[in-house]
């Protein structure tokens, strides 16, 4: 059998791709796992996280993600740091072909490309992204030092970036929409109890407002009850409203439910025969690191087992 094929081909390189890495290398299916662009998925962008089984000190995301990455390699991973632009599974094996068009055969593809952050697209936005307004508290808060910043949003994600934040800002105004916070309570206490922490509630931003330059300088805001508008000023903003399942690149073929998570047709197996998928790309009621993880484990096992029962020949790497 040509080398040209893989027994598995992982796409996605957050928490369920690295799980799904070390059980698939354990069973010596030499996975190789196309990263993305970005190593590490969602937890590169995650402070410390405290509910991971293991670690009662809490562990950075960034370092989870490190450990998980040599734990992956011990065991026979290959791995390749492009973009995914397709997929073919029109014929086995399947086709997978990158961003700069090289292609790659797989005998069993496991897809795990997690989820985006979703923006809130309000007026003017678009140009102030990743230039006053951003998704990721963990990589720009630096920037925004004595700054009055936004954050948009009442989960987990806003409560974060929030509390994050003010050891940069001068003070952090949490816009919610409503007075109802989908967060923890552990995380919203922590938040509450912030003296530099302010709130906003029943307020939706409509508007980014800039001086002559260009530098975001206050958010138009819209009272959800009464309609009354409000100028709030701002140097920086940072929006934690939730994210979108990458599922895009499947191009119709894997079946996908209205938001686009993939669909689950027999244990962690897609539509498609031998196309498993695992993690945030796939859940959209848990997204936790620890249940990416397990489904993760689920979706190499659900894998090895298909390749197994269908008598495919295991392919070996040099
Ligand atoms: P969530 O879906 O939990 O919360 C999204 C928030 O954004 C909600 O308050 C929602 O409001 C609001 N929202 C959504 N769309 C809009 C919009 N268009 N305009 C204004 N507001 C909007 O997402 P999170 O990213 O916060 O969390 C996702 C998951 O990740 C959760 O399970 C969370 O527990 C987990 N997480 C865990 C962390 C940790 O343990 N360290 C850290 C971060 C996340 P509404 O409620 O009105 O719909």
């Amino acid at each position: 059998m040509s080398k040209d094929i893989f027994n598995t081909i992982i796409i996605g390189g957050g928490v369920a791709g690295y799980t799904a890495a070390i059980y698939t290398g354990r069973a010596l299916l030499q996975p190789l796992m196309i990263m993305g662009n970005m190593f590490g998925g969602q937890l590169m962008t995650t402070t410390d996280v405290e509910n991971f089984p293991g670690y009662p000190k809490g562990v950075s995301g960034p370092d989870l993600m490190k450990e998980l990455h040599e734990q992956a390699e011990k065991f026979g991973t290959n791995f390749l740091s492009y973009d995914i632009s397709s997929i073919d599974t029109s014929q086995h094996p399947y086709k997978v072909t990158t961003s700069y068009g090289c292609t790659m055969l797989a005998n069993s593809i496991i897809i795990s490309t997690g989820a985006k952050a979703i923006w809130l697209d309000a007026e003017g936005e678009y140009d102030l992204r990743s230039n006053g307004i951003s998704t990721c508290a963990t990589c720009d808060g630096a920037f925004f030092k004595n700054e009055e910043l936004l954050v948009i949003g009442g989960g987990d994600s806003a409560m974060e970036e929030a509390t994050f934040l003010t050891r940069f800002a001068s003070k952090v105004t949490i816009i919610h929409r409503s007075d109802e916070y989908r967060a923890s309570k552990i995380m919203l206490d922590r938040a509450r109890k912030n003296e530099k922490i302010f709130w906003k509630p029943f307020t939706t931003v409509s508007k980014w407002l800039t001086d002559s330059s260009g530098k975001l300088i206050s958010a138009l805001t819209i009272d959800t009850r009464f309609g009354i508008e409000e100028e709030i000023p701002c140097g920086g903003a940072f929006i934690a409203i939730g994210h979108r399942p990458a599922s895009g690149f499947l191009n119709d073929q894997i079946e996908v439910d209205k938001d686009g998570y993939i669909i689950h047709k027999e244990n962690t197996m897609t539509s498609v025969q031998g196309i498993f998928a695992c993690g945030d790309v796939v859940d959209r009621r848990y997204k936790q690191a620890i249940t990416a993880a397990g489904q993760g484990c689920q979706a190499a096992m659900d894998c090895e087992k298909w390749l197994e029962s269908k008598g495919i020949e295991l392919v070996v790497q040099d």
